[in-house]
C-alpha cells in the first residue's frame, strides 16, 4: 500500500513550468503563486461527493477531468484567466488502479489550459473530490452577476440539454438508443469550460454565469443580483444535438432545466451584438441569443411567435425538501 507521501509524490507532483505565476508548487507548507500586477485574484471551490454527484464506481479518467472542469467553468463565468488550483481529496484506499487514471484525467485538462495543481491535502475517508480554482483577472473587467441591464440581450454558448439526457437515460428514467447515449455521455462526463469564451467577454458582456443548476435557475441568479427581468425565446434555445431529436416539450424542459451543461450565460448590450460574435468566433465557440433582459422582474418564457409557455425552474438544491 502507497503511503500518503509516496501518493502525492507520484501522482500529484510534477516538476514546476519556470516563467507562470506559481513560485512555488506541492511540497511546501503553503504554494506561492504570482497574480499579474493590478489584477485581482479570482477564486472559487466545487466539491464533489460520491453517490451525490457521481455514482459509485464512476470511471476515474472521467472524474478526474469533471472535478477539475466544474471549478474551471467558475472562472470561466468570471472572464478570470486560470492560474492554478488545490485538490483535496479523501479516498477509501490508496489504489493505484483508481488514481492513476484519476490524476492523468486531471493533469490533462490541467496541461489544456496550462495550469498547475499546486497544492491540496490527502485523507483517509469515503470519496470526494474538493478543488480550488485560483484566477485573476482586472477587476474592473470581472464578469459579475449584477451588472446586466434591462433591455440588454442574453446570450448562451454551446448547446443546452445532452448532459440532462445522458443523465436520465443512464438512471433508467428515459429510454435512448445506445449509440445516441454514447454521443450524448461525453457532455455529462467530460464537460469543456468556456474560459477562452470567458476572457474574450470581458469589457463586453455586462454579466455572465455557468450554467451548473439549470439554464432557468442560474439565469435567476443574475436577474436577481441585477434586479433585472428576462424574456426567452423557448424556439431559439441551442438545443444538444441528441437533444434536438427528442420531441418538443423534452427538448424545451430539459435546455430550460437540464443542469450540468457548464455553458455560459451572459447578458450583452443590443449594440454589442457583433463583439459577441467576434469574441465567441476567437474562442472558438458558437453563441446563440436566446432572449432579452426586462424592467418587469420574473421571467417569461414565450414560443417563436410570442405566446407564453409555463416553465417553473426547478434548480437543483442539495437541501430541498422532497
Ligand atoms: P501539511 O501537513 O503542511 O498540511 P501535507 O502533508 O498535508 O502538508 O502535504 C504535503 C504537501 O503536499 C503540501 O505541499 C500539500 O499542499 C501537498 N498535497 C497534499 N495533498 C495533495 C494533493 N492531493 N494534491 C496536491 N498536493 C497535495
Ligand atoms: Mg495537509
Amino acid at each position: 500500500m502507497l503511503s500518503e507521501f509516496d501518493l502525492i509524490a507520484r501522482y500529484f507532483t510534477r516538476p514546476p513550468r519556470s516563467g507562470g505565476p506559481v513560485t512555488l508548487g506541492v511540497g511546501d507548507d503553503c504554494a506561492l503563486l504570482m497574480p499579474p500586477a493590478g489584477e485581482s485574484l479570482a477564486v472559487s471551490t466545487d466539491m464533489l461527493v460520491e453517490g451525490r454527484h457521481f455514482f459509485a464506481g464512476a470511471d476515474a479518467h472521467a472524474l478526474g477531468h469533471k472535478a477539475l472542469a466544474v471549478n474551471l467553468s467558475d472562472l470561466a463565468a468570471m472572464g478570470a484567466r486560470p492560474l492554478g488550483f488545490t485538490l483535496a481529496l479523501a479516498l477509501p484506499a490508496a489504489d493505484p488502479a483508481w488514481l492513476e487514471p484519476f490524476s492523468r484525467g486531471l493533469l490533462a485538462l490541467a496541461d489544456a489550459n496550462g495550469i498547475e495543481l499546486i497544492g491540496g491535502d490527502t485523507t483517509r475517508g469515503p470519496l470526494n473530490l474538493c478543488i480550488t480554482v485560483f484566477g485573476s483577472v482586472p477587476p474592473t473587467q470581472a464578469l459579475r452577476r449584477d451588472g446586466a441591464r434591462a433591455d440588454d440581450e442574453l446570450w448562451v454558448s454551446g448547446t443546452l440539454g445532452d448532459a440532462r439526457l445522458a443523465l436520465e437515460a443512464l438512471q433508467g428514467k428515459l429510454a435512448l438508443a445506445p449509440d445516441r447515449l454514447t454521443t450524448a455521455r461525453p457532455r455529462l462526463d467530460c464537460p469543456q469550460p468556456r474560459n477562452a469564451l470567458g476572457i474574450a467577454l470581458r469589457g463586453i458582456a455586462t454579466a455572465a454565469i455557468d450554467v451548473s443548476d439549470g439554464l432557468l435557475g442560474d439565469l435567476g441568479h443574475i436577474l436577481e443580483r441585477s434586479s433585472v427581468g428576462a424574456v426567452l425565446d423557448a424556439d431559439a434555445l441551442p438545443f444538444g444535438a441528441m437533444l434536438s431529436l427528442e420531441p418538443t416539450e423534452r427538448r424545451r424542459a430539459f435546455a430550460l432545466n437540464g443542469g450540468d451543461d457548464y455553458e455560459l450565460c451572459f447578458a450583452a448590450p443590443v449594440q454589442g451584438r457583433q463583439a459577441v460574435l467576434a469574441a465567441a468566433m476567437q474562442a472558438g465557440v458558437t453563441v446563440t441569443r436566446i432572449g432579452r433582459l426586462t424592467r418587469e422582474h420574473g421571467v417569461r418564457v414565450t414560443d417563436s411567435g410570442g405566446a407564453a409557455l409555463s416553465f417553473d425552474s426547478h434548480s437543483f438544491d442539495h437541501f430541498a425538501t422532497p
